[in-house]
């Protein structure tokens, strides 16, 4: 029976990348305490899913099945994997710091009386005396955490741990019956109000151009639009701008929206504050464009152009699209 249990996470069927992530922390707690980790996936109809892992050198990859699990609630996964989990023995519970994993990992901990790790970013220490770092207060403070529970949770960052790399071993893939109790579930799903977009998601994305207030006004917005377009990137946005309403909500970057380390990240107009650079400053390569010279974000940019960025955006976009013919 493995020691660590990795819950993967699916929506309508797609298994979400983060839990390659997620299972690249197991392979490393497995490391260091000498045990193996076995997969769980939950929801209705994830056979597939489930044989999606079976790859990543698990010592086991089971779907658990229900119907209350066809799209996800807090409290019906929360039951199902914590069920699982208190049955299978597991002493670790590892999870993706996700929408989902944020909602639901906790609630598990809570059912197995077990500490937790939220937002890991590395397991430092040996066996025994395992350490986990965890950023607090936008990356101001790095916390080291030790959990004293018998069985402990943990979340983890996705973009500061590998993703797991197919090992071309087979785990046996099993389905069972997940255990729920649909009659105390007091929660209900509605539905899904899904953006539908041909950029790649920005979680996701290997390029990411992000707008600030710089950009004076929404329709300037445009030219950053047409600037990660050109390099098939996602866009990004300061909060400043999502809380004017100048874009969406689910395109802010930082402490308060998404965690995003790509490639390359293009901060168009933004100046840098801590909150902002919570959420991208573990980019690859950072390139700032900003017209004053003394903002924030040239202390983690890796290229910084300290011009106006009505100038430069676009003439930059001309060039790369004709670079690219
Ligand atoms: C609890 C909390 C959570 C927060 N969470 C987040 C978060 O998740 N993400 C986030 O981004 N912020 C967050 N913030 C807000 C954050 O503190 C900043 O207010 C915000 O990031 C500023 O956005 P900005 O850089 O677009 O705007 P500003 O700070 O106004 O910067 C605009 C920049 O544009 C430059 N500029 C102006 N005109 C031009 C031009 N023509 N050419 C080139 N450059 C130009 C200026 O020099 C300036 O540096 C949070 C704040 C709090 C208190």
């Amino acid at each position: 029976m493995a020691d660590i249990l990795v819950l993967a996470e699916q929506q309508l069927g797609k298994l979400a990348k983060a839990s390659l992530h997620a299972i690249g922390a197991a392979k490393i707690l497995a490391e260091k305490t000498g045990g193996t980790f076995e997969i769980a996936v939950a929801g209705q109809g994830v056979a597939g899913v489930a044989a999606q892992l079976a790859g990543f050198g698990a010592a086991g990859v089971v779907a658990l099945e229900h119907d209350a699990l066809a799209q996800y609630t807090a409290q019906a996964y929360a039951q199902a994997f914590g069920n699982y989990a208190k049955a299978s023995g597991a002493r670790f519970v590892v999870t993706a710091a996700t929408s989902i994993g944020k909602d639901c990992a906790p609630r598990i901990a809570a059912r197995l009386g077990a500490g937790m790790a939220a937002d890991i970013i590395s397991i430092e220490g040996a066996a025994g005396a395992l350490v986990y770092r965890r950023p607090m207060w936008a990356g101001n403070v790095i916390a080291h955490v030790k959990v004293n529970t018998p069985t402990v949770v943990v979340s983890v960052r996705p973009t500061d741990f590998p993703a797991a790399e197919a090992t071309g071993t087979a785990s046996l893939v099993q389905s069972q019956a997940a255990s729920v109790d649909a009659g105390s579930l007091r929660m209900q799903y509605v539905g899904l109000e899904k953006v539908e977009s041909s950029r790649p998601s920005l979680t996701d994305a290997s390029v990411v151009v992000s707008g600030g207030r710089g950009l004076k006004e929404p329709a300037n917005f445009a030219l950053v639009e047409k600037l990660a377009d050109t390099l098939g990137g996602a866009v990004g946005a300061s909060r400043a701008v999502v809380d004017s309403g100048w874009v969406p909500n689910d395109w802010q970057v930082g402490q308060t929206g998404k965690v995003v380390a790509p490639k390359l990240y293009i901060a168009v107009g933004i100046s840098g504050a801590i909150q902002h650079l919570a959420g991208m400053k573990g980019s690859r390569t950072i390139v700032a464009i900003n017209k004053d010279a003394d903002a924030p974000i040239f202390q983690v940019a890796d290229y910084g152009l300290v011009a106006d960025l009505f100038g430069v955006v676009p003439e930059l976009t001309d060039k790369l699209a004709a670079r690219k013919g």
